[in-house]
């Protein structure tokens, strides 16, 4: 599905990701875990081209994404390039990032709408279902800051899905959530990973990672330190002395 080959990132002189081969296989949730600053959101921000990898491939569906040198910076060789992968991948964010003068279901169909060039009857009938699914039928025309954080980042998961992403990205979804809001979204991602979508998601939520992921990820460093079945990352033994301080620090 995603491969990353050899990928490196700096950001000027400070090497973020020092050369990750990671392949990402459908159907698969990955999660990836690990401390501020390890380079967790900037591998994610490379898997949908957010930003350029310094080196490396990454391939999806076995088609790589072609840069070019620009400047001495290496840029996508095409916008419709960029637009083709960007498509194909979704993401959600922290922060929800929902347009707010559009209503619940203006959000979902602007997408669809403007780059797949969907038909817009269809368009909606889809962005009904999607809401139906996240359950917020009956905010289909409200506007974003009348919603509850976990239900803006419900809409903002249903935004995404309306794309028909093949693979869906996920940095830290409920870390600005109400503890009271965090079931709710973390529901929603795990009725989607049973459903069979192809997910990498970045968060400290450990009890989801270990009921839904297939396997952990632990960066540190900008390097994947370990990955394996969450049986083996939580198996306190074979753990590394680098991820038995990071589980203490969330507890
Ligand atoms: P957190 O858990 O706090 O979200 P993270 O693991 O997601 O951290 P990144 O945001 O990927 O970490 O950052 C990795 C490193 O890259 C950090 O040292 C950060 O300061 C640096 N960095 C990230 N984005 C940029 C940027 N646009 N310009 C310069 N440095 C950056
Ligand atoms: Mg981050």
């Amino acid at each position: 599905m995603l491969e990353l080959i050899d990928i490196k990132k700096s950001f000027e002189d400070k090497a973020v990701i020092q050369g990750v081969d990671l392949s990402v296989r459908k159907g698969e949730v990955v999660v990836i875990v690990g401390p501020s600053g390890s380079g967790k959101s900037t591998l994610l921000r490379m898997m949908n081209v957010l930003e350029y990898p310094t080196s490396g491939d990454i391939k999806l569906e076995g088609a790589s994404i072609l840069f070019k040198e620009s400047r001495g910076k290496r840029i996508p060789h095409t916008q419709k390039e960029l637009s083709r992968f960007r498509a194909e991948v979704g993401m959600v964010f922290q922060g929800f990032h929902l347009f707010a003068h559009k209503t619940v279901l203006e959000n979902l169909i602007e997408g669809p709408v403007q780059v797949r060039k969907a038909n817009r009857d269809e368009a909606i009938a889809l962005a009904e279902q999607l809401l139906q699914k996240v359950g917020l039928a009956d905010k289909r025309d409200q506007y974003p800051d009348s919603l509850s954080g976990g239900q803006q980042q419900r809409v903002a998961i249903a935004r995404a899905l309306a794309m028909k992403p093949r693979l869906l990205l996920f940095d830290e979804p409920t870390s600005a959530l109400d503890p009271e809001l965090v079931g709710e979204v973390l529901v929603v991602m795990k009725s989607l990973a049973l459903e069979g979508m192809t997910m990498v998601v970045v968060t400290h939520e450990m009890g989801f990672a270990r009921e839904v992921g297939d396997r952990i990820l632990f960066v540190d460093n900008g390097t994947i330190l370990f990955d394996a079945p969450p049986e083996e990352f939580f198996q306190e033994q074979h753990q590394h002395e680098r991820i038995r301080r990071f589980l203490k620090s969330l507890s």
